[in-house]
């Protein structure tokens, strides 16, 4: 029984170390099974650093609804009076805020809701591409920030 240890990273992954040694001999045997469920990439908080992806993140949206009205009249004591009873329709506009928080802080985060979301529909293989572009334009950001705060001149673009 020859265990291979090759998948021992040490510390750097923390929650699903074991889940990625795979038994060889059973994977096999069972060649028609779908290979071992794929782990998410690595979105860290700028905060906190946990993964965004496997740790969740929120934002809230507004939204409007079509709220149809039914108007009573009647008289109480020689007085008018109207009632009316609501009856929501339909959901006719929704809109989500661009910011977006991390789930475990409660942090805003400092990419916008659809930045975050680029890497919907992307394939595993794309996702690291999106990632580092996600991290760039943060650092492009706080780049700009620091120099503002300084009073140094925009950089030269090459
Ligand atoms: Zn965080
Ligand atoms: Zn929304």
């Amino acid at each position: 029984m020859a265990m291979s240890r090759r998948f021992d990273r040490g510390s750097s992954s923390r929650s699903h170390g074991e889940s990625s040694v795979v038994g060889i001999s059973e994977q096999n045997e069972k060649t028609r099974m779908p290979a071992p469920k794929p782990t998410l990439p690595d979105l860290p908080c700028p905060n906190c650093s946990k993964n965004l992806l496997t740790e969740g993140f929120y934002n809230s949206c507004t939204e409007t609804t079509w709220v149809h009205e039914e108007n009573r009249t009647f008289i109480v004591n020689d007085r008018i009076y109207m009632d009316h009873d609501e009856e929501t329709l339909d959901t006719i506009a929704h809109e989500c805020d661009l910011e977006a928080y991390c789930r475990a802080r409660q942090t805003l985060l400092p990419w916008a809701l659809y930045q975050i979301r680029e890497l919907d529909g992307a394939t595993l293989s794309e996702a690291p591409a999106v990632i580092a572009e996600l991290l760039a334009e943060m650092f492009r950001q706080e780049f700009e920030k620091a120099a503002y705060h300084r009073g140094d001149p925009a950089p030269a673009v090459a």
